[in-house]
């Protein structure tokens, strides 16, 4: 039987009452590619039956609707028809663009390119818009993909912007040069179209917070964002992802929420699993389904009298 292993904190634990008021809950999460889990990562400690799809598929489901958010924002989806019927039943409608050369189309049996996905809560917001964007590199469009929506809250008319993105991975000077450049261009689409609406931007940067990438999107001047995670710990959480690949164990901060820092505060963060409650072999696991945890993190509405 399976247990999330997640610990709740603060407001969290309130989960049911979450869609009466204007709070806005977000689960932000690298849920594994189905063909890349199985096929290129070479988690040495997994075993089979955790990566099977038909066992999996339900595992990921459980781990969103678990935490009854109100937006999803997900990277490495590889089955989008899946999430899409699977969510719709409890209320979500979603969107999704795919990678342009997606490793995934490589592998055999693969079930297309995978992609980013958001998915909202339908009785709570009404879609105003959606922004599709391949990343540039120096005017180049690279291989990482960023979506952003603008929901309205169906009670109070207050907008938000939410954006995903996936940026590239692996290590080397140049690769953490090129997800700068990834960045930049991600923030310049965003404050083009956030059209003054608070902005959630999240997503599996693949950079740890010394990465440059991670200043640019703390320092950009217009858009004024801060991260959730740090902003509630004062200090990125340990890990956001922790694995054990052929090349050794992997365990590090590359997924982050960050947020419009004057419109929005951020009420609770979801405390991740402890080393203990993960167990030696890490994840992906018979328990827990993907290489990367949810981050969970409930905003309000900041009053601007008080600001
Ligand atoms: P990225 O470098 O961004 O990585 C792609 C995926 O690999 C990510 O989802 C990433 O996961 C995962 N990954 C990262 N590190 C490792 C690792 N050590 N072991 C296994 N998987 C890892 O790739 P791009 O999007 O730039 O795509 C790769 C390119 O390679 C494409 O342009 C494609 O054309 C090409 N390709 C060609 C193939 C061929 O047969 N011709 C086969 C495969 C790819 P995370 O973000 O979680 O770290
Ligand atoms: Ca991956």
């Amino acid at each position: 039987k399976f247990t999330p292993v997640h610990n709740m904190n603060g407001n969290l634990e309130d989960k049911d009452k979450n869609s009466d008021d204007e709070r806005i809950r977000i689960l932000q999460w690298n849920v594994l590619s189905q063909a890349l889990g199985q096929n290129n990562d070479s988690f040495v400690c997994c075993p089979d039956e955790a990566l099977e799809w038909k066992r999996r598929r339900y595992h990921m489901v459980q781990e969103i609707v678990s935490y009854n958010p109100d937006v999803v924002c997900l990277q490495e989806v590889d089955h989008f028809e899946f999430l899409k019927k699977a969510l719709k039943t409890q209320g979500y409608q979603g969107t999704f663009f795919p990678k342009p050369d997606s490793p995934c189309v490589y592998i055999k049996d693969n079930n297309g390119p995978d992609g980013c996905a958001i998915f909202f809560r339908e009785d709570k917001f009404k879609l105003i818009d959606t922004q599709t964007r391949i990343l540039e590199v120096w005017r180049v469009q690279s291989n990482q993909v960023a979506i952003l929506v603008t929901l309205e809250d169906r009670r109070s008319g207050k907008r938000v912007c939410i954006a995903t993105t996936h940026l590239k991975a692996r290590n080397g000077a140049l690769l953490s040069t090129l997800r700068n450049e990834q960045g930049k261009d991600l923030l310049e689409f965003v404050d083009a179209n956030a059209r003054g609406a608070p902005v959630i931007l999240c997503g599996d940067f693949n950079a740890e917070p010394t990465e440059p990438i991670y200043a640019t999107v703390m320092n950009h001047e217009s858009l004024a964002l801060g991260s959730a995670y740090s902003t509630k710990h004062n200090q990125e959480p340990s890990y956001t992802t922790w694995k054990i690949r052929e090349e050794g164990e992997v365990c590090h901060t590359i997924d982050y929420v960050f947020y419009s820092k004057d419109r929005l505060n951020v009420e609770a963060v979801l405390k991740f699993p402890t080393g203990e409650e993960i167990g030696q072999d890490r994840v992906p696991s018979l328990k827990y389904p993907s290489d990367h945890f949810s981050l969970v993190c409930d905003f309000s509405y900041r009053d601007p009298k008080s600001e």
